[in-house]
């Protein structure tokens, strides 16, 4: 009896140590489970904060990213290559209907064919851009990616640099040539001639003033342009602004033969600005008024509240210069205040073609707008918009 008593508690015994291995082993393994779901969870969010992060960058990247598959089909396109190609929904579309360029394609192509690394820089005069495309093979899939970059406002620069030189040297070029013209006229006895000696030594100032003038305007276009201009703001009485340009163009005007009178009620709102430059965007505008309106014409200087429109966009009073002079050619109109630009060379006298340019620097500087309204024959006016004065606006 009591052999078969500890035969049973030996059995009992056996058991009970069996369970608690086997349990302790189970919670060993359901420990390592926990910590690899752990890790496999860790894991899983930095991939995906990962994935996060590679898809904002390829969302606010400036240049194009396109994956292609080995059939040619797009199956990733980042929001710069949609706007690049100007299409919409270009997954699973072929590369040859989104890119709509034969170089492209063809790059493509060698890419896919040789499995080595393609560049190329395109022009595509349909959508008025430069670009600069490299093709890179994708070892795994077969396909390849696709890098586009775009140099349309890079190319745009370098453009108006060169044609900004060019224009540049044209125009020093006729001064410097008359220059030299009546200095070699006085040497070959012009000096000593009683009546041509004076003449010529005063065009040589004329010439030495429209240098200094053009130096000048360049100067305060580069400054202007690059942002180094600081405005001091305050705010203005657009009226007493009116009065003191023309003021100071009275007398030229009345040289010219011509009226210069203010238009403009006393109750307008103040507009924030800078004094100084303010008047200077009158004085070009007038000036070139004088200069191109005949004897016996008028020149009027307004100013008036903007409109809906233009308050929108900024403006609070809208200023004008107006005047019965010769007018502009409406194809010109368009090119009016580029820099160095004039309609007509022979009609535009010692102009260096820099007044409205910088007239039109000093208003975007100002948040303003500038436009011409004319009628070849009839005359011009010459607009712009500033913001009123923060003290002036009606409060909401
Ligand atoms: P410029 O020094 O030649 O006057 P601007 O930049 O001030 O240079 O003007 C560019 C050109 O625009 C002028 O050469 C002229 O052909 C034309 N223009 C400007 N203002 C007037 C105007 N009030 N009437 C007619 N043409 C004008």
């Amino acid at each position: 009896m009591s052999i078969l008593l500890i035969s049973l508690a030996i059995i009992f015994l056996i058991i009970a140590i069996w369970f608690t291995r086997r349990s302790s082993n189970l919670r060993r393994s359901l420990d390592e489970q926990n910590n690899l779901i752990k890790n496999l969870n860790l894991q899983l969010s930095s991939l995906s904060a990962e994935r996060a992060r590679l898809a904002a960058v390829l969302d606010q990247m400036t240049d194009g990213v396109l994956i292609v598959d080995s059939q040619g089909r797009i199956q990733f396109a980042n929001p710069a290559s949609k706007k690049l190609f100007e299409t919409v929904d270009p997954i699973n579309r072929s590369i040859v209907e989104v890119v709509r360029h034969h170089q492209l394609v063809e790059a493509w192509q060698r890419c896919q064919q040789t499995n080595e690394l393609q560049s190329e820089s395109i022009e595509v005069p349909a959508r008025r851009q430069f670009l600069q495309l490299v093709v890179i093979p994708d070892a795994h899939a077969g396909g390849s990616l696709l890098l586009v970059q775009d140099l349309t406002r890079v190319r745009r620069l370098e453009t108006v640099r060169r044609d900004f030189i060019s224009n540049i040297s044209h125009e020093l070029r006729t001064p410097l040539a008359s220059l030299k013209a009546l200095t070699e006229t006085l040497q070959n006895g012009a000096l000593s001639d009683p009546e041509a000696g004076p003449r010529f030594l005063s065009r040589i100032v004329t010439e030495v003033d429209a240098l200094t003038q053009m130096t000048q305007e360049l100067l305060d276009l580069s400054r202007i342009e690059s942002g180094q201009v600081e405005l001091n703001l305050a705010p203005i009485s657009p009226k007493k602004l009116l009065i003191s340009a023309c003021d100071r163009m009275k007398l030229q005007a009345e040289r010219a033969g011509l009226t210069l009178r203010v238009e403009c009620s006393d109750d307008l709102p103040n507009v924030r600005a800078d004094y100084a430059r303010l008047e200077q965007v009158l004085v070009n505008l007038i000036h070139n008024s004088v200069k191109f309106t005949r004897p016996g014409g008028e020149v009027i200087l307004l100013a008036e509240t903007a409109d809906t429109e233009e308050r929108s966009a900024g403006g609070g009073v809208r200023f004008g210069v107006k005047d019965t002079g010769i007018g502009i050619p409406s194809e010109d109109v368009p090119r009016i205040f580029e820099r160095f630009y004039r309609v007509d060379r022979s009609r535009s006298g010692s102009g260096t073609g820099l007044g409205l340019s910088i007239a039109r620097h000093i208003v975007e500087t100002h948040q303003g707008k500038i436009w011409v309204d004319s009628i070849e024959g009839q005359g011009s006016t010459f607009f712009f918009t500033i913001p009123q004065s923060a003290a002036d606006v009606p409060q909401a």
